[in-house]
This record gives structure tokens, C-alpha cells and sequence, in this order.
């Protein structure tokens, strides 16, 4: 764990995820960088630092944690909030009233609460669009359009966004593009490398791969944008606390282990959910049935853990989310541990219903965040599960 290797790019990705953005300590050379918990750093003198002021500003735990994310996505600058939903913020203040961008329809709920409810009234104005459709992203681009935001694969219909199409688009209107990357990670899919500017993450998810911290991630390669976000994270100020960044750090270490299971467990489930009779329809992008599966194969390295089942019949899934054992009901994704959850009243609720038929998102649709268990257990519960619907 040398200075040398930190920086190393030609490093693949498992070797970056352990190493990536990690120096030994300078005081004891202790391997796991320390939690430096403090708001504050002491002064040689007026105007002498170690590069080190305040906390809000810098802290060399969240430094580590940064420096790690943005090499696994192949980029050269991190920023971390205290949320994904913070990081998603620092991107819209990137912009100024009476600007348009142009979003896919099926982002996170609580991303399109954010825009529609709190920045639509600050004077932003945004179009929805299949982002899955590349020709509805081109003819909804405005001479005003500033952003293009995507998220590939969408939650929780797992709709997919062409990255190099789209990057392209935003490219020519000279408007940023930023993905949430917050599904695929960077093991399955980098958009860097497809032409984003942006990159978000909420690390709340796969990347913590724990369920024991909420945070966020910007990654990008721009140092013009770069600077901006640096500037929008001291003064917004919505930063990480150094013991959720260490957990954060923590979590990646393991994320190709974890990512390689849930990748396995997914395929796995996906197959076996597609042939039972009470299931309608299985959206996993990894499945040949899948619309966009050549372009799934094209963008991704893996297909993950996140899949969303149509039951056809609203009381059907409401039974079936409530006699899992192994699958708990609870809202959040990406943990080691099987989650199940009911989109339309819980992680969409805040999606206007128009907005959640358009996409398909019906009453009856169940989404599942598969874990790394043994998935032969995983399978049973939900064929036990579903007998009983
Ligand atoms: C959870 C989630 C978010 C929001 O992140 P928080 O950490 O909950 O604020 C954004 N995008 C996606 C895809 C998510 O799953």
C-alpha cells in the first residue's frame, strides 16, 4: 500500500477497490486510514496549515473514501455529501434559474420529488422522458438545456439509458450529462468511459454494501466541473461525517466480491422467477427477454442484484411482500442482505400515479434487492412465498 500504488490506473479494478485512494498513515503507519474525527486542525501559524482548516472543507478520511470511488469509476476527482440525494442537489446548483434539463422519467423517487417540488420553484425547468428512448432525450433538448440526467438501469423498471447516444446528445447541445451509477456500480458499468461528465452514487447502496451509513458520491474527469463542485460542497456544506466515510471506505474493499454474488444470485433468481406461473413478467436486464438486453450486454460488465417482478394483481403482491422470511420488507437496496419492497406505496409513493402508469410502475409490481445469500435458500423463501399467494 505504497503512495505509488495508490495512483496507479493501470491497476484493475478488484485491486483498485482494496487500494484505490488509500495512503498509510503518516503518524503510526496504521494499514486502514484512521477516522480522523475533528472539525478543526491546528495552525503552525497565521496562514501556516498542513492543508488541513476546517472540517466542512477537508478531512483526510473522506479524502481516502473520494480518492477511492473516483478511481473505480475511472475518474480523477470525488466529492462525497452526506446523501445521494445531496449529491444530486450539488449537480442542480450547478445550474441557474431558467435552465432546462432534460431527465429520464424513472429516476428515484426522491430525485424527481427534488426537481419537480424544490428546483422547479427555484426557476429550473425540467422535461421527463423515456430515457430508454434516444430519440425522445434529442427532440427534448432546448437551445436552454443545461443537464441531461440519467439513470441506467432505471428503479425500478430496470429501463435502460444508450450512454454513448446519449453522452453524444448532451455533447452537441454542449449540456452536462451526469448518471446515476447507483445500480450497476462501477464493476458493471463506468459512464465515464461512454462520455458523462458526471457520475453520482448513492453510497447508502451497493458501494457501503452494509446498510449501516447514507452518503453520496460525485465522480468526475472535468477539473472545470470539478471545481465547481468542490466550491458548491464547502459552500452548500452537505458533507459526510468522517465515521460514515470510513464505513463508506470499508464497504468498498469488498464491493467486487459482493457485486461478483449479487451479480450470480440475480442471473440466478431472474431465470427461475421468469418460468413460474404466478409471476407476469420478471424485469432484469440480464435476461434475453428483456428489451434492451443487446444494449445491457454492450454498456455492462454484469447485471447485478436488482430486479422487479409484475404480479398482476395488487393484493397478490401485497400478500407476497409480507410472508417472505428471508427477504425483508424495507425500503433501500444494494446491503449483503435480501431486501423486498413494494414500489408504488413505498420507495415511488412521492411519483404521481400518471406518472407511474406511464412507466408501467403498477400496484402489483414487486421489487427485490437480491443479497449474497445462498441463493437456493433465497429461491425457496420466495417459492414459499409465493405459494401462499
Ligand atoms: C437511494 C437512491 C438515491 C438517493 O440516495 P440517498 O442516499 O437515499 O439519499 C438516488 N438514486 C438511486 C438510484 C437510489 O437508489
Amino acid at each position: 500500500m505504497t503512495k505509488a500504488l495508490e495512483g496507479d490506473r493501470s491497476l484493475r479494478i478488484a485491486t483498485r477497490t482494496v487500494h484505490a485512494g488509500v495512503v498509510p498513515d503518516p503518524l503510526a503507519g496504521a494499514v486502514m486510514p484512521p477516522i480522523y474525527q475533528t472539525s478543526t486542525y491546528i495552525q503552525q501559524g497565521l496562514g501556516q496549515n498542513k492543508g488541513y482548516e476546517y472540517g466542512r472543507t477537508k478531512n483526510p478520511t473522506r479524502e481516502a473514501f473520494e480518492r477511492n470511488v473516483a478511481a473505480l469509476e475511472g475518474g480523477a476527482h470525488g466529492f462525497a455529501f452526506g446523501s445521494g440525494l445531496a449529491a444530486v442537489d450539488a449537480i442542480l446548483k450547478l445550474l441557474s434559474a431558467g435552465d432546462h434539463v432534460v431527465c429520464g422519467e424513472n429516476v428515484y423517487g426522491g430525485t424527481h420529488r427534488q426537481m419537480t417540488l424544490i428546483y422547479a420553484r427555484l426557476g429550473i425547468r425540467f422535461s421527463f422522458v423515456d430515457g430508454g428512448d434516444t430519440a425522445a432525450v434529442a427532440k427534448a433538448v432546448t437551445p436552454q438545456t443545461k443537464l441531461v440526467y440519467a439513470e441506467t438501469p432505471t428503479n425500478p423498471m430496470m429501463r435502460l439509458c444508450d450512454l454513448a447516444a446519449t453522452a453524444d446528445i448532451a455533447r452537441r447541445a454542449k449540456a452536462l450529462f451526469a448518471v446515476d451509477n447507483t445500480f450497476a456500480t462501477p464493476l458493471f458499468q463506468r459512464p465515464l468511459e461512454f462520455g458523462a461528465d458526471l457520475v453520482l452514487h448513492s453510497t447508502t447502496k451497493y458501494l457501503n454494501g452494509h446498510s449501516d451509513m447514507v452518503g453520496g458520491m460525485l465522480i468526475t474527469n472535468r477539473d472545470d466541473v470539478a471545481e465547481r463542485v468542490a466550491f458548491i460542497q464547502n459552500g452548500s456544506g452537505a458533507v459526510p461525517g468522517p465515521f460514515d466515510c470510513w464505513l463508506g471506505l470499508r464497504g468498498t474493499k469488498t464491493l467486487a466480491l459482493r457485486m461478483r454474488q449479487h451479480d450470480a444470485n440475480g442471473r440466478r433468481i431472474a431465470e427461475w422467477l421468469s418460468k413460474h406461473p404466478k409471476v407476469q413478467q420478471v424485469y432484469y436486464p440480464g435476461l434475453p427477454s428483456h428489451p434492451q438486453h443487446d444494449l445491457a450486454c454492450r454498456q455492462m460488465s454484469g447485471f447485478g442484484g436488482m430486479l422487479s417482478l409484475e404480479l398482476g394483481d395488487p393484493a397478490r403482491a401485497r400478500k407476497f411482500v409480507a410472508v417472505t422470511r428471508i427477504f425483508a420488507l424495507a425500503e433501500s437496496l444494494g446491503g449483503v442482505e435480501s431486501l423486498i419492497g413494494h414500489p408504488a406505496s413505498m420507495t415511488h409513493a412521492s411519483v404521481p400515479p400518471e406518472l407511474r402508469r406511464k412507466m408501467g410502475l403498477t400496484d402489483s409490481l414487486v421489487r427485490l434487492s437480491i443479497g449474497i445469500e445462498d441463493a437456493d435458500d433465497l429461491i425457496a423463501d420466495l417459492d414459499q412465498a409465493l405459494a401462499q399467494c
